[in-house]
């Protein structure tokens, strides 16, 4: 007879590193230890957290430290979750309990590690726990009363509750543990709280009889792949006011009905109250994950989830991570949203990430948008993905129509400079006549995006960021919206002392004031990140407009989509080009989408909608096909020009940035780096680019200097392989880090 080889455990632990640490199992652990548990190990001089991910009976080293303990009352990572962050780490380059950290989200880990209560739970048989209670009774009464309190309930309880009832002390306690009749471990404490009230399940508002021609397909095509059971993905290309919403709906209720529950992730802003009440009123198993919950109900969540508890699981990005039983469909909404994207380690994109566990899970994703990311678009394009189009409005829906205002034309005509043009204000007058309702967009906020000298041409710049400071005219202040140091404006010239400040440009808070001059009788609303810091702020914004108590609503990215209002006919954009001036390969894509979004802001009911659009280079094709509403068009254009420089979908790319307090260190290092990368992608393809080092379009943040190389290949493996060769993400870095971006959606 052969015995059973020794088991170590694979633990991974939360360091930049994919690697697996082995480890005894002590033999009180016995059997208990699974993949997935939660264990305190020690490493190095310390005791850390880490997460078992398997077993070996090879340990890679001689002399092999012991787990400590299992931390209890944290749910287990199941299986599916261990596969994709093992697969999140090979791909986006970081350490396996990175990706795990990240998938276990704020309160479930700090449950575990900061907020743990002593419990204790009888570790002998009740005939056994009687017969000691017996023997001891007489001789030491205090640990016969803890035992007897703890057979009444015979399950887990706290140190704290068990002492109070049983009236002893924590020594009694101590000695019974000590002599194996009790075991004391560690727990998260208990929440009862609630997050949401039970919610009133109504009948599908839509009905199965006035489902349009294109949802009824849309939901045919699901239908066929969810009860197929085999993993799909699907990319739901439908215009604002298609209908996508009702066909997510009627999705996930097949997906119920067959047993399975579905994922639904969004923006974060576009997780509003009123979208969660819009899913609670179709499903009454709803779990919601964000990141405003409290660590308690986050915790409730996720055992409801786990529980298999509910037939739906809303959220922001990590939601892609919620511990589903039974996984069916993947929904993420506005998928070409680049929220989707973390840009903290580890950098993953949610959607990307959704389709993989949609793969490991055989069940359906779906990706829908007005606006595809070209990514998605380019799948969907070569049969990767199936496409599905709704291309009309539901409805009796007047049209909307989009024009342009130049504004140089503009300026010259009027000789003069304005912030809004002829055409803009003449239909604002008239809107406003009709008691109609007007949204103005303008993505920047403050009162003035720089101040200069007239004088000597200084600018003045943050002292710890490449950037320029923000006029902020409530607070009287120029801020850096990097770092948000703050600092007063001067009066006069740092550099020449001359008394010849200007305040350039104009953001939200200068539009207001100017609006407010021009139509004086009216009620502004501004909403940018300035106007809705307080609480519920947002909420009363929102409601005031939607109860019409102002007519006009200014406002930065936050407010092109989720305002969907009848009473809305007229949409002004303000600087329409201001985007595609970004020195990122993605402006002109960033800029039609937004243009998209902002524009299906309006023409929500029977009296149709305006949407004029403000800008200098009015003949761009983002701006030119924004205006006829032509995503095909724009994705036509913009794919060849990224085939042309092989930008993504056509090849892939890597961020390889080096920071650092000490400019020269980073300069080296990132020379070192790249010479040597640039070796090594000589070495295996000529189809490898590296590109760099050069110092980033924002050349310092936060005191830190910032250089950048950039690899492109036709194929990710490729540029793996050469990260791998030149050992890159495991470079030691005296003085300067390094961070590698696999499919960056910023290229700053
Ligand atoms: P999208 O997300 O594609 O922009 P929505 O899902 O928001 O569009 O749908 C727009 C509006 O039309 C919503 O108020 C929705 O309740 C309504 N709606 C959806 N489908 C139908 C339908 N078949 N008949 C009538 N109204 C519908
Ligand atoms: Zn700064």
């Amino acid at each position: 007879m052969t015995s059973k080889p020794v088991q170590y455990a694979e633990i991974v632990v939360d360091i930049p590193l994919n690697k697996k640490f082995h480890y005894g199992i002590p033999e009180e652990l016995g059997n208990r230890l699974e993949a997935g548990h939660l264990v305190r190990v020690p490493f190095g001089t310390r005791t850390i957290t880490g997460y078992c991910v398997g077993f070996t009976d090879t340990p890679d080293v001689k002399k092999i430290k012991n787990i400590k303990q299992i931390i209890e009352g944290v749910p287990r990572v199941d299986e599916g979750i261990l596969k994709l962050t093992k697969w999140m780490a090979s791909y986006y380059r970081c350490g396996w309990g990175e990706a795990l950290s990240a998938a276990m989200p704020g309160g479930i880990k700090k449950g575990a590690k900061e907020r743990r209560v002593k419990s204790a739970r009888l570790a002998k048989s009740v005939d056994e726990i009687k017969n000691e209670i017996g023997l001891i009774s007489k001789r030491t009464p205090a640990q016969a009363k803890l035992l007897s309190v703890m057979l009444e309930d015979n399950a887990d309880m706290t140190a704290k509750e068990l002492l109070t009832r049983a009236g002893s002390t924590a020594p009694a306690l101590a000695k019974l543990a000590e002599r194996g009749l009790v075991e004391l471990f560690e727990t998260a404490p208990l929440c009862d709280d609630v997050l949401l009230q039970p919610s009133q399940h109504t009948k599908a508002v839509v009905s199965d009889d006035i489902l349009s021609d294109e949802q009824k397909d849309a939901i045919g095509k699901i239908n066929d792949f969810l009860s197929n059971g085999k993993f799909g993905v699907i990319l739901l290309q439908g215009v604002t006011g298609s209908g996508k919403t009702e066909v997510y709906l009627r999705a996930i209720a097949i997906a119920a009905s067959l047993g399975m529950c579905s994922i639904v992730l969004l923006p974060e802003i576009a997780l509003t109250p009123q979208t969660i009440r819009y899913f609670q009123t179709r499903f009454a198993k709803i779990a919601v994950l964000h990141s405003y919950l409290t660590d308690a109900n986050r915790r409730k969540q996720w055992k409801r989830i786990k529980d298999g508890d509910v037939d739906l699981v809303i959220g922001t990005r990590s939601a892609v991570f919620a511990p589903v039983k039974k996984l069916g469909l993947i929904i993420v909404d506005e998928e070409h949203e680049n929220t989707f994207k973390q840009d903290t380690v580890p950098r993953y994109h949610a959607r990307d990430v959704g389709v993989m566990r949609a793969m490991f899970s055989s069940a359906t994703a779906i990706l829908g948008t007005a606006t595809p990311s070209l990514e998605s678009y380019y799948n969907a394009m070569t049969g990767k993905y199936s496409h599905v189009v709704m291309s009309r409005k539901i409805g009796k829906m007047a049209p909307t129509l989009i024009e342009t205002v130049n504004m140089e034309v503009e300026f010259k005509e009027t000789m003069g400079f304005r912030y809004l043009s002829r055409r803009l204000e003449d239909n604002m007058t008239k809107a406003l006549e009709r008691d109609e309702q007007i949204i103005l967009f303008l993505n920047r906020r403050g009162f003035a995006p720089f101040i200069n000298c007239r004088k000597c041409g200084f600018i003045l710049k943050c002292k710890s960021c490449d950037i320029t400071l923000t006029y902020h005219k409530k607070t009287e202040k120029m801020v850096c919206h990097y770092c948000r140091a703050e600092q007063l404006p001067p009066k006069n010239c740092p550099e020449c002392s001359m008394a010849n400040i200007k305040y350039q440009g104009f953001g939200t808070e200068r539009i207001e004031e100017a609006i407010s001059r021009r139509f004086p009788e009216q009620t502004i609303l501004r909403m940018d990140s300035d106007t809705i810091k307080e609480k519920d702020a947002y909420q009363r914004m929102f409601s005031a407009f939607h109860n019409r108590e102002a007519n006009i609503l200014l406002g930065t990215q936050m407010i092109a989509k989720g305002l969907d209002f009848e009473n809305v006919t007229l949409v002004g954009v303000l600087s329409a080009d201001a985007s595609l001036n970004i020195p990122d390969f993605r402006s002109s894509e960033r800029t039609f989408q937004l243009l998209a979004q902002v524009s299906g802001r309006t023409g929500r009911g029977e009296k149709g909608g305006l949407v004029i659009i403000q800008a200098f280079d009015t003949e761009h094709y983002s701006i030119t096909r924004a205006v006829k509403s032509d995503y095909d068009g724009f994705a036509k254009e913009e794919l060849e020009f990224r085939k042309q420089l092989n930008y993504p979908p056509f090849g892939r790319i890597v961020r390889a940035v080096f920071l650092g307090k000490d400019e020269k260190r980073v300069i080296e290092k990132a020379h070192l780096l790249t010479s040597k990368l640039k070796y090594c992608a000589e070495m295996r393809s000529r189809q490898i680019s590296v590109l760099g080092p050069a110092p980033a379009s924002i050349s310092k943040i936060k005191d830190k200097f910032r250089w950048h190389t950039i690899l492109k290949a036709p194929k990710i493996t490729l540029l793996h392989d050469i990260i791998n060769d030149s050992n890159l993400d495991r470079e030691p870095v005296a003085g300067a880090q390094i961070y590698i971006d696999v499919d960056p959606a910023n290229m700053l």
